[in-house]
């Protein structure tokens, strides 16, 4: 019999298959501190997690029993790639089941930040009628720059083409030809890329190549006026950094699901003087019922197979 410990809250039904397998008996505790973890993971055949795990060096070494680590979802930034490797431990993702989720989440970001919808959402319900105040862009003949021309990225593209924006991208390591068959236009240099940008979206990954990719130094070559999006991961835009540029009119607005500290109680972006420029949300990109149950049924398959040897 495996055991199969679920630290997080994942999708029902995605679990389905793991709750019928006759050989896996599954155990779900939520919201343990890190000691609670390393002791809870001492008999455990798998673990799995979603974001809000630090499966670091020392849980991996409490997991004596350890062969799998499943991360429902993309990013395995909570997860010691190096240290699991070094352990023979395997480490699953389910990187295409919320493409579609994020892609979505960031259309509603850039039509969000760009009409300013939350902000005149608030401004109503609080009793004003202040049709001036929001004064909005157009997204029309506008360039988009795509920094991550990967699933998320690449499907951005395709929606913001429809749009009848112009779409760039910086993404050092693809195929050439994929951004060309996308009508993407490919550019070797973030800096130079940025000074072209109304709007720039993030898809990369969080390592440490990109944390704090989008700092003060670079945010010097954004062209005035710009929005900034970021849907992929806190930490790689410096948040003090942006907050000033949003200050000083340098960008003109930025919406971001996800934050260097979450939960995100406090950040640079939630200045009250920058409250009419920023539209926030809790990392909810991969948060529609169509993806959790995705995410986690691919998992699950990958799991029970590499359990089962
Ligand atoms: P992906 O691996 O398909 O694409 C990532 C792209 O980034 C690749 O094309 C890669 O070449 C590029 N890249 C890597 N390092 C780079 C660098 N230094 N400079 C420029 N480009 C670089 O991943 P994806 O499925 O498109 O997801 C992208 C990210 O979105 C994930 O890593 C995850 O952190 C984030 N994400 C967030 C949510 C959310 O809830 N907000 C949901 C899903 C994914």
């Amino acid at each position: 019999m495996f055991k199969v410990l679920i630290t997080e809250h994942i999708h029902e039904e995605g679990l389905k298959e793991l709750y019928e397998a006759p050989d896996i008996e599954v155990i779900l505790r939520l919201n343990m501190s890190q000691e609670e973890l390393c002791d809870a993971v001492k008999d455990m055949d798998a673990l799995i997690t979603r974001s809000g795990t630090a499966v670091d060096k020392k849980l991996l070494e409490a997991g004596k029993k350890l062969k799998v680590v499943a991360r429902v979802g993309v990013g395995v930034d909570n997860i010691d790639l190096g240290a699991a490797s070094k352990m023979g431990i395997i480490v699953l993702n389910s990187p295409t089941g919320n493409t579609l989720a994020a892609t979505e989440l960031t259309m509603g970001m850039i039509f969000s930040i760009a009409r300013k919808i939350p902000q005149a959402n608030n401004s109503l319900l609080s009793g004003e009628w202040k049709r001036e105040k929001f004064l909005g862009t157009q997204l029309y003949g506008k360039t988009l720059l795509i920094v991550g021309l990967g699933r998320i990225g690449s499907s951005v593209a395709t929606r913001a083409k429809a749009l009848g924006m112009e779409i760039f991208c910086y993404d050092p390591y693809i195929n050439p030809k994929k951004a060309e068959n996308l009508g993407v236009k490919r550019l070797d240099d973030l800096r130079g890329a940025l000074s072209l940008a109304d709007f720039v979206t993030l898809h990369v990954p969080l390592t440490h190549e990109t944390r704090n990719m989008i700092n003060e130094e670079t945010l010097k070559s954004t062209k005035r006026g710009a929005y900034l999006i970021n849907c992929a991961r806190g930490g790689i835009v410096n948040e003090g950094a942006c907050a000033k540029a949003l200050k000083e009119d340098r960008l003109a607005g930025a919406a971001f699901d996800v934050h260097v500290v979450e939960p995100a109680k406090e950040s640079s972006l939630f200045d009250p003087a920058i409250i009419e420029k920023v539209v926030v949300t809790p990392h909810i990109g991969a948060n529609t019922r169509e993806a959790q149950r995705a995410v986690a049924e691919i998992v699950v398959k990958n799991l029970i197979k590499a359990l089962s040897g």
